[in-house]
Formats: C-alpha cells, structure tokens, sequence
C-alpha cells in the first residue's frame, strides 16, 4: 500500500509510515509548528519522521 506523506509530499511504501507516538508530543508539537494541517493520524514518513527526531535533538 502508498501513503503520501503530508509534510514532504512524497509518496512512500506503507511500511515507511510512523505513526508518532504520544510519548513523543515534542515532535508533534514540532511538526504541527511546521506544518498546522497536520494531523497525528495522518502519520509521518520516515525520512521526516528522523528530519523532526534530529532538529529536536539539535536544538537542546
Ligand atoms: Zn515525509
């Protein structure tokens, strides 16, 4: 199955989807921050998914 991922609008095999969990609100705040149509059920790519880990981790 494709997924389209919203924040980098590619299309992505289905496995390559994560969805973020709620331990993680930090990054979805981050990406909310970027991207304000997004929606946690709408998951995340990734390659985002690993961009968003690593701004995070940049920025403390
Ligand atoms: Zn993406």
């Amino acid at each position: 199955m494709e997924y389209l991922c919203s924040l980098c609008g590619k299309t992505v095999q289905g496995d390559a989807v994560e969805f973020i969990n709620h331990t993680e609100t930090h990054i979805i705040d981050e990406i909310k921050a970027n991207h304000p149509e997004w929606e946690e059920k709408d998951g995340v790519c990734r390659k985002c998914v690993e961009y968003f880990r690593r701004q995070l981790k940049g920025e403390e």
